[in-house]
């Protein structure tokens, strides 16, 4: 797992000061880490029955269609505001500062689907719940959710996990 660790870059105070941001995009460059980053966010789930997979905007998108490949499985996107183009649910979330939405296409998923969320990411897991509330308004059965990157201290995999949802996760950083 060494080598997925160190594939992923750490830049310093970005996008502000204090915030170590965790950068995906030297591991999604490099053909090995990259490979082994998707098998290792699958495996977790083999046995698990999984219809489609939800990809959060936009790391999510790189590896959730790579995911969503490998089990041979549809792909739903999970956007910012305003960026898709049908009629959408849509969830708010609170950041540290202000606050967001996200959005899903309303027949994004069907309501028989049993679906895997993917993110490069969680940290506070607020956009991962937002992401949960907006498939389970669907009618989508939230089996899992799959990531490269944990930073437990800001205890996002437990709040997840306090939904009902299972949290798998690659690396971890304090
Ligand atoms: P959160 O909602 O707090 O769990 O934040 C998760 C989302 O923000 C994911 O989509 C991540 O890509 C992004 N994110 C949050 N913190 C970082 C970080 N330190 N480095 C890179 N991305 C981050």
């Amino acid at each position: 797992m060494d080598f997925i660790r160190d594939a992923i870059r750490t830049i310093p105070d970005y996008p502000k000061k204090g915030i170590q941001f965790r950068d995906v995009t030297t591991l999604l460059k490099d053909a090995r880490a990259f490979r082994a980053a998707v098998d290792q966010m699958v495996m977790p789930w083999a046995g698990a029955k999984i219809d489609k997979v939800a990809g959060i905007e936009a790391r999510g998108f790189i590896l959730g269609g790579a995911v969503a490949h490998q089990l041979s499985v549809g792909f739903t996107p999970i956007r910012k505001k305003g960026k898709l183009p049908h009629r959408t649910l849509i969830e708010e979330y609170e950041l540290e500062y202000g606050s967001d939405a996200i959005e899903i296409h309303v027949d994004g998923v069907d309501e028989t689907d049993r679906v895997l969320i993917v993110d490069d990411l969680i940290a506070t897991g607020g956009t991962a719940e937002a992401a949960i509330n907006l498939l389970r308004r669907a009618g989508a059965d939230v089996v899992g959710a799959t990531f490269v990157i944990d930073l437990p201290d800001l205890g996002g995999a437990k709040r997840i996990e306090e939904m009902g949802v299972p949290v798998a996760s690659l690396v971890a950083f304090e």
